[in-house]
């Protein structure tokens, strides 16, 4: 009995831990990976990738004049327009595209198996159909819309955080020549050695 008892408890117990850890991956408002659970699934899809020697796409979202739609509606209305996003992006992803809320109004889609010409048929899709949503806040109609930063690691050769830096080098792009639009990358992700080497170079 004694022993069936700790046996029994001890496996509660991993059961609890899991959950905490499943949960620690998940944002709570949307539903969809957290900048935490993006990056550890990220990393494993680019591993594959790689492995492959197939392309993939980093697409990096930000919400447009975000902090103005706070201030004009309201933080629920804005909380509302996030999970709006979520849902348009993740109806719009294949199963095997990951999806994940990296910051407050900031989010990243990685597409394995991606090439550039579909990459910016996705990011124009969604930047699209988001603007052309009419979100409902207590008898009000907003509107907003999303500026979209584009990388291709084509080399097999790059990781996830040199994608990250030239996506958003193309997003800060986008946000510059007026938002509401998509940018691509005009700079090669570099692969983790020649990052490493460059840094060392500037050091
Ligand atoms: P830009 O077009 O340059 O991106 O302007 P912005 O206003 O979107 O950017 P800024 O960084 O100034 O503001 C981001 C805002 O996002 C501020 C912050 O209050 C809001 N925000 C972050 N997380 C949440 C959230 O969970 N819910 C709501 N409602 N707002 C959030
Ligand atoms: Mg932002
Ligand atoms: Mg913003």
């Amino acid at each position: 009995c004694i022993c069936a008892a700790y046996l029994f408890g001890g496996l509660a117990k991993d059961r609890i831990a899991a959950r905490y850890w499943r949960a620690s991956l998940i944002d709570p408002l949307t539903g969809v990976r957290n900048r935490r659970g993006f990056l550890q699934a990220g990393e494993r899809l680019m591993v594959r990738t790689r492995f492959a020697h197939r392309p993939a796409a980093l697409l990096l979202f930000d919400l447009d004049r975000f902090k103005s739609i706070n201030d004009r509606f309201g933080h629920r209305a804005g909380d509302a327009v996030l999970v709006a996003f979520c849902q348009l992006a993740t109806s719009l992803l294949r199963p095997t595209d990951l999806f994940g809320r990296i910051g407050g109004e900031e989010f990243a889609i990685l597409l394995p198996d991606t090439a550039r010409q579909d990459a910016l048929l996705l990011a124009e899709r969604l930047r699209a159909a988001f603007e052309a949503i009419a979100h409902k806040v207590a008898e009000r109609i907003l509107t907003a819309t999303v500026s979209v930063g584009v990388a291709i690691s084509d080399d097999a050769s790059s990781d996830l955080a040199a994608l990250l830096d030239v996506a958003d080098q193309a997003l800060y792009r986008a946000k510059a020549l007026g938002r509401n639009r998509v940018e691509l990358s005009t700079h090669s992700p570099q692969s983790p050695s020649a990052r490493q080497a460059s840094g060392q170079a500037a050091a």
